[in-house]
């Protein structure tokens, strides 16, 4: 009976830490448990494609995100990527951290705990590794790069997606630019595990909201137009987990499609510095709800049952407004359903 009751409850442990294990394997993205400055309520901002020393109205931009911030009571704030200019960092002591970082982004109502970055395909052009080096978090505390990373606050996660490695184009045909794929290769096993680990982590996410920041565009009438690598394999996970917002620089421009195919809103907010004026393909109408070829940022608040979204120019004027209410689309599909 004894012998039993051991054995079972060896089993029971065993079982236990396996379950552990497994749970260790598959949380995958680092997690930040975000506090609020309002009770119910995460607000933001997003910037990308910025870092110039200030040059092409980065400063400017830098500027009015401040005096904006300074009202809007902004709790952290996303890059999305191309952070530094024109080849990423050369290592954690280039003067470029400070002078296109620190020292533009200054304003008091920035200094924010967390300035949350991903990596663009200009950061692979320099040193990978001293842009995700905390070491960086010496020179200023709020910098904060990782490939995958979740933010949680409850009613709302932001996960991270490192959307360079899935271009084809950057290691079949790289031209002139030299890539730091470390970390990344084998390629192959890199993106499977990332697009497991994603799909695994939005899957069992609770959150009423999911967002997902890349570099990249998926939909994007500018320059670049959709990355198909992303289409074709970032996509379909992004449809099947029923995300909110996919959110994304690369494309120097600031805009919004709502997608009819994927139900999916697709922002880039790539204005940080350098913008391409006139550069736009034609899009559906009814889909591109905001085009603007100017310098400028995105900010975002949400809570439990509304997100509202603002695009601001290099001015502080707001180009363009849009709000999505939940409870709404919830008690309407609830009513389809029975009608
Ligand atoms: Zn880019």
């Amino acid at each position: 009976m004894q012998l039993f009751s051991f054995r079972r409850q060896f089993m029971i442990l065993i079982t236990g830490c396996l379950s552990l294990i497994c749970l260790v394997a598959k949380a995958e993205f680092q997690r930040f448990q975000q506090q609020t400055n309002e009770p119910g309520s995460l607000s933001f901002f997003v910037v990308g494609d910025w870092g110039r020393r200030g040059l092409y109205n980065q400063s400017q931009v830098a500027n009015q995100m401040g005096l904006i911030a300074d009202k809007a009571n902004i709790d952290i704030v996303f890059s999305t990527g191309d952070n530094f200019y024109d080849d990423g960092l050369k290592g954690v002591d280039d003067p470029a951290f400070n002078e296109s970082f620190s020292n533009i982004y200054s304003a008091q109502s920035l200094q924010k705990p967390y300035w949350f970055s991903v990596l663009g395909n200009h950061d692979y052009h320099g040193d990978v590794l001293a842009q995700l080096s905390p070491a960086l978090r010496q020179i200023d505390s709020r910098w904060f790069c990782s490939r995958s990373f979740r933010i949680s606050a409850d009613f709302v996660e932001v996960f991270s997606v490192d959307t360079t490695p899935f271009v084809d184009d950057y290691f079949t045909n790289p031209k002139e630019h030299v890539y730091d794929w470390r970390g990344v290769l084998p390629r192959k096993d890199y993106l499977s595990k990332l697009l497991k680990d994603l799909d695994y982590a939005l899957k069992y996410s609770s959150a009423k909201w999911k967002i997902v920041v890349g570099h990249h565009t998926i939909r994007s009438a500018g320059h670049h137009g959709n990355t198909t690598d992303l289409v074709t394999h970032l996509l379909p996970i992004l449809k099947a987990n029923r995300i909110d917002f996919y959110i994304n620089g690369h494309d120097h421009c600031l805009e919004h499609i709502s997608d009819a195919d994927s139900k999916i809103e697709f922002f880039t907010s790539g204005g940080g510095s350098k913008a391409w004026r006139g550069d736009i393909k034609w899009w559906d109408p009814k889909e591109l709800k905001l085009y603007y070829d100017g310098q400028g940022f995105m900010s975002v608040k949400i809570t439990k049952s509304t997100a509202d979204i603002k695009f601001y120019d290099v001015f502080g004027n707001v180009l363009h407004r849009w709000s999505k209410s939940k409870e709404l689309i919830d008690s309407v599909t609830h009513k389809n359903t029975y009608t």
